[in-house]
């Protein structure tokens, strides 16, 4: 499937959930959902009123794990952060997130970068530092979908693409032919840089195996190549496979990590890797706009996130293979889900045919429809999102409980039976 079809498909399913008519437009309105990503609440606690404007709704929101909130201990220590001018290298906090990052990494250096996809920009511009350099992205990879092409756009990098296969690897044969050997005969670029995604996002949060990302290391050897790792949720990986996160990136030479995901921190992501390079990328991060002042406000949260928020993402893993096994054991015939491929927080789960599209599923799922509150004792707004190849897509985070979790699997048997109800009715 191309990228275009995928991203319109994501588009028209976004849109058709607002436009749709009627009664889940109306319920849609009721339980204040939009379409809009400004939309939030924590698994919807105070202030969703039921339809009949009764008592406030609980809304589990499996849209993404960048809509977790900092809680009061992550608050209290942004309050109290010493902070300092950053971009004179004098904030205290920012300089130990910066310490406490590069030795969970088992790296000289790490820096601290606003977003993920300026993070992966950066390391982009610092690897791929002349013109006509060029570097080999996964065609289904976060880098290549959704930065906006700023590799292109703004760096000025070529890139190529080898397939990203279903548990998030390559084929590593694709991906030796990728590389360019005619530099410096001017027709051809010269190949720079692997980037490997780990968790891969689009697949649904796969880990890749470290057979794999070493086989990677010693081709990029070989060739001498660097290999950076967009490990956005790479901290997930590490929890599911039961290793130190310096133990997959020892083969890596640099990393991006989220810490605005599951790990909770509102704003940031670190950039691991040798000193020279690091020395290089505060240069870019700098003429992109991203040199902050008093930044350690920032950073005290991400001190939080990376010393106290790993341990549990176990949870998230635990909560997403449970609505997973209650897809599997539903009565009704509408899902495909393979649980193999349930490592993380990440779920990816099919609709069958005859049934609902993702989009309708989605916004079934989301609104609190006749009859629901009178068969599960309360309407819970459960919400996801339609992804490409007729699957919808729902992540856990810190904002989900094993209640929220177990809500959730209430609302989809409901919807389930309704849907089925209305297929036998149809023939
Ligand atoms: C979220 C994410 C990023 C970066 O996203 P930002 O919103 O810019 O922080 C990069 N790669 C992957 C795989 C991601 O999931």
């Amino acid at each position: 499937m191309s990228v275009k079809v995928f991203s319109c498909r994501l588009w028209t399913n976004c849109f058709n959930v607002c436009k749709r008519p009627g009664r889940a437009r109306a319920a849609a309105a009721r339980v204040g959902q939009g379409c809009t990503r400004g939309y939030y609440n924590n698994s919807g606690r105070p202030g969703f009123t039921g339809p009949g404007g009764g008592a406030s709704v609980r809304v589990v929101d499996l849209r993404s794990d960048t809509v977790t909130k900092p809680g009061p201990t992550m608050r209290r220590a942004m309050a109290e952060a010493e902070v300092g001018d950053d971009v004179m290298g004098e904030d205290p906090t920012v300089n130990e997130l910066q310490k406490i990052a590069s030795g969970m990494f088992g790296m000289e250096s790490a820096l601290f970068v606003p977003s993920g996809t300026m993070s992966n920009l950066i390391a982009v511009m610092v690897h791929c530092r002349e013109r006509g350099d060029e570097m080999i992205v996964g065609d289904l990879s976060h880098l290549h979908i959704y930065e906006q092409g700023g590799s292109a756009q703004l760096a000025g990098v070529h890139a190529t693409t080898v397939t990203t296969l279903p548990n998030g690897t390559f084929d590593l044969d694709q991906l030796e032919s990728k590389i360019r050997h005619g530099y410096p005969d001017p027709h051809y670029p010269r190949s720079r840089l692997i980037c490997v995604e780990n968790t891969q996002n689009i697949q649904g949060g796969r880990v890749l195996p470290l057979s794999f990302l070493q086989e990677v290391r010693a081709l990029a050897d070989r060739y001498g190549l660097c290999v950076h790792m967009d490990g956005a949720r790479v901290m997930n990986a590490a929890v599911a496979l039961g290793v130190s996160v310096s133990t997959i990136l020892q083969y890596t030479h640099t990393v991006s990590v989220c810490l605005s995901k599951g790990l909770g921190a509102p704003v940031g992501t670190m950039l691991g890797g040798p000193s020279d390079f690091i020395s290089r990328a505060v240069r870019c991060r700098k003429a992109l706009g991203g040199g902050m002042r008093q930044a350690g406000i920032l950073a005290a949260a991400g001190k939080v996130a990376l010393e106290t928020m790993v341990g549990r993402l176990e949870e998230d893993h635990h909560n997403a293979r449970t609505f997973a096994q209650a897809l599997l054991d539903c009565d009704s015939p509408l899902f495909a889900v393979d649980m193999s491929a349930v490592e993380t927080n990440i779920l990816r789960f099919k609709l069958q045919e005859p049934g609902p599209s993702p989009s309708e599923f989605c916004a079934r799922m989301a609104q609190v429809g006749e009859g629901e509150e009178e068969a599960l004792g309360q309407g819970v707004p459960v919400l996801m999102y339609p992804h490409f190849g007729n699957s919808v897509r729902a992540v856990w985070h810190l904002g989900i409980s094993a209640d929220d979790t177990r809500l959730a699997v209430q609302k989809m048997q409901f919807v389930a039976s309704e849907f089925m109800k209305e297929t036998v009715r149809a023939c």
